[in-house]
């Protein structure tokens, strides 16, 4: 166990059928760090993101969250630090026949036995951090734009006041008021609640700009981490 370490990855091997996309990346991030991970499009920001998270199982290496393997540690510890990781997906990935709120909601319903009163205050919590309009309560995602969904995606990431937060990419879609709002927060989390960030972005101006360290994935692997400005 090494709980100095928040999320150590090991010589991390993975590939869609038989095309490789990293092909060993080791890679460690500190608890209250904000870690952006550049790298050119397609090289595997995303993949490396889900695997990370253990939405994908690799083909060799391991991947250690708060000292627990998480692909292969018991299935009701996976379970138990699956809730302490938020994941806000490239596109969003909210469901498609379900109104914004509710979307927000999801994890807490899903994982908690809150009630509707604690779970609508925890939402409009959320939303009030984000700044996103009360207006769009009842809309479904599709009537939204991806600045919009990439933010009810965030407050969703949130609601379950996760340590971790997996953020794939941080600028695709959004305006510069909705990259300045989300910035900023991203940062006061990170003081407030010491949330750690393991940030994918193909904007290395931005992302130096917010990182406390930058990684570049490259051909597979990640090649160089320098200190950002963050
Ligand atoms: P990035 O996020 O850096 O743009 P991705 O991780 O999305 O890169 O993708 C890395 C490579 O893997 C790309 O060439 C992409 O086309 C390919 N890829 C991603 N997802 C899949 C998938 N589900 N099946 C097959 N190939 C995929
Ligand atoms: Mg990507």
């Amino acid at each position: 166990m090494n709980h100095g370490v928040m999320v150590k990855v090991r010589n991390l091997h993975f590939g869609y059928n038989s095309r490789n996309i990293l092909t060993g990346v080791s890679l460690e991030v500190f608890p209250g760090e904000i870690l952006v991970i550049v790298g050119p499009s397609g090289s595997g920001k995303s993949t490396l993101l889900k695997l990370c998270a253990g939405l994908f199982y690799p083909k060799d290496g391991d991947v250690q969250v708060k000292g627990l393997n998480i692909h292969n540690a018991p299935k009701d510890d996976v379970r138990r630090l699956r809730e302490k990781i938020g994941f806000v997906f490239q596109d969003g990935a909210l469901i498609s026949n379900t109104c914004i709120l509710d979307n927000i909601a999801l994890p807490l319903r899903y994982h908690t036995r809150l009630s509707e009163s604690e779970i609508e205050k925890s939402v409009s919590r959320k939303m009030e951090l984000l700044q996103i309009d009360r207006t769009y309560d009842y809309l479904l995602p599709a009537q939204l734009s991806l600045g919009i969904k990439k933010k009810v995606c965030f407050a969703r990431a949130l609601v379950m006041e996760p340590d971790i937060i997996f953020y794939d990419e941080l600028t695709a879609g959004l305006d510069a008021q909705d990259i300045q709002t989300t910035t900023g927060i991203i940062k006061d989390l990170k003081d407030v609640l010491n949330v750690t960030y393991i940030i994918a972005s193909g904007d290395i101006s931005l992302a130096s700009s917010i990182a406390d360290r930058v990684a570049t994935l490259k051909n597979g692997k990640i090649i160089e981490t320098v200190r950002g400005m963050g």
